[in-house]
């Protein structure tokens, strides 16, 4: 017999049913069992470009210690002109890794928001950044030395978003981030997938 919890949770499942219906086989058992699945939805936005090239431009000094920065507009028509091949692209970079990430983020424990879980797609500015009070990330996939290079970023981002803590400061966000792409088994999937991010040069 249910309870009134059970009952409500039940007619959940149900609906989860018929909403999954088209998704992948993985998404459905996530419904059906109610667990975590990393589903990271890639989207090119032409106002969320040129607010970032805004704010490259009017604080410049903040990206001059990256490692590297596209400060070229042009790259912006490039990426508008071209958006599905390079969100095509985004896509085929992440999803082969998607579930190895998802892995480890549960392996080391780390919790990301539950629903759509965005990543804008750039052409401008540093590889990569993200918004703790929208929780999405952006990276940029032009001027990457490979595809591995940019999911390399993704994996960046999603660990600023799952450890975000306000009272922090950069250097000690930035230091929280590389403690855990140096471990197990991030360390294997960055270093599998060509991505190095201790290459300053
Ligand atoms: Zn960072």
């Amino acid at each position: 017999m249910f309870s009134q919890s059970g009952l409500l949770s039940a007619r959940g499942c149900v609906i989860c049913i018929v909403l999954s219906i088209g998704t992948t086989p993985r998404l459905l058992i996530s419904h059906l069992v109610n667990f975590y699945i990393m589903n990271i939805n890639f989207k090119y936005s032409f106002v969320n470009e040129v607010t970032e090239y805004k704010y490259l431009i009017t604080h410049s000094q903040e990206y001059k210690q990256l490692r590297s920065v596209v400060w070229n507009p042009l790259y912006i028509l490039l990426l508008l002109l071209f958006r599905k091949l390079y969100l095509s692209r985004a896509e085929s970079a992440w999803k082969p890794i998607e579930p190895e990430v998802e892995r480890a983020f549960k392996m080391l424990r780390l919790e990301l928001p539950k629903d759509n879980l965005v990543c804008y797609v750039h052409s401008i500015s540093c590889e990569g950044w993200y918004d703790p009070n929208k929780n999405c990330v952006h990276a940029r996939i032009t001027k990457c030395k490979n595809l591995g290079e940019f999911a390399g970023s993704v994996i960046h981002e999603l660990l600023h978003l799952a450890t975000y803590k306000n009272e922090l400061d950069y250097n000690q966000r930035e230091k929280i981030v590389d403690d855990y792409v140096a471990r197990q088994p991030l360390s294997t999937i960055v270093r599998k997938i060509g991505d190095n991010p201790q290459d300053l040069s």
